[in-house]
């Protein structure tokens, strides 16, 4: 049986979403934006029917495919850190659930977003349609490669760990760009910021956390 959205908009559970902003705030995030956009995005409506009662505790859940929804803690952090002003051209890596996308949505300008497993981009497209999310373009391909078509871009964001930065991503980049992807082992990665300025490439070690592997080209081997 196919595992649909149900066919809710924003209102339903928005105490339980409320709830979830203060424990995050709690925990430290911050920015008004992010924590706006977590308050009004329906996480219940991207995960499967059997987890979904669980869709506003802060962890992470399974989503099919052998991959996970993250912990809203590390979508927080990981949207802070990219200090989106609403005006961006966004490249997302690992659309997975399709949550981070519709959060993304709300942040920036246009989201351009790759996800390798098929099935995955299917079941993230019909949630987004449920979410009425409509500033967001998805695409099945290996997304260590980035999008070249749509590049360069003012922010990329990879969910899932990856043994080294994809230098795709650096060199679609757009002066002043920021892109941040987990960098570490199969086990453990830390976010690392790495920051375009002219022919200078910053970079800045940040959280430790635990992601799904990174599978292409210029991430893990299959
Ligand atoms: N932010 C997403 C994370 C999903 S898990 C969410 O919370 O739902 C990471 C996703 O990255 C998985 O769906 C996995 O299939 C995908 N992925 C792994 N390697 C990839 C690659 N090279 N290109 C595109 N997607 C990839």
């Amino acid at each position: 049986m196919v595992d649909r959205p149900i066919a809710s908009a924003v209102a339903p559970l928005s105490g339980a979403r409320r709830r979830l902003v203060e424990e995050l705030k709690g925990k430290g995030i911050v920015d008004p934006a992010v924590l706006r956009a977590i308050e009004l995005t329906p996480r219940h409506a991207f995960v499967p029917s059997g987890v979904r009662h669980r869709a506003y505790e802060d962890g992470a859940l399974p989503i099919g495919s052998g991959q996970t929804i993250s912990q809203p803690f590390v979508h927080a952090r990981s949207l802070e850190l990219l200090r989106l002003t609403g005006s961006e051209r966004v490249l997302e890596v690992g659309t997975g659930s399709g949550y981070q996308t519709a959060l993304l949505s709300k942040l920036a300008l246009v989201i351009y977003s790759v996800e390798r497993v098929e099935a995955l981009l299917r079941q993230a497209e019909e949630a987004l349609r449920v979410a009425n999310v409509s500033n967001v373009y998805l695409a099945v391909a290996d997304g260590t490669a980035g999008w070249r078509e749509h590049a360069p871009f003012d922010a990329i964001v990879v969910g899932a760990g990856s043994p080294e930065i994809p230098q795709p991503l650096v060199d679609q980049l757009a002066d002043g760009g920021r892109l941040l992807v987990p960098v570490g082992d199969r086990d453990v990665q830390r976010l690392v910021l790495v920051e375009r300025k002219g022919t200078r490439v910053l970079e800045q070690a940040y959280d430790p956390v635990r992601f799904v592997p990174l599978v292409g080209d210029h991430g893990w081997a299959e």
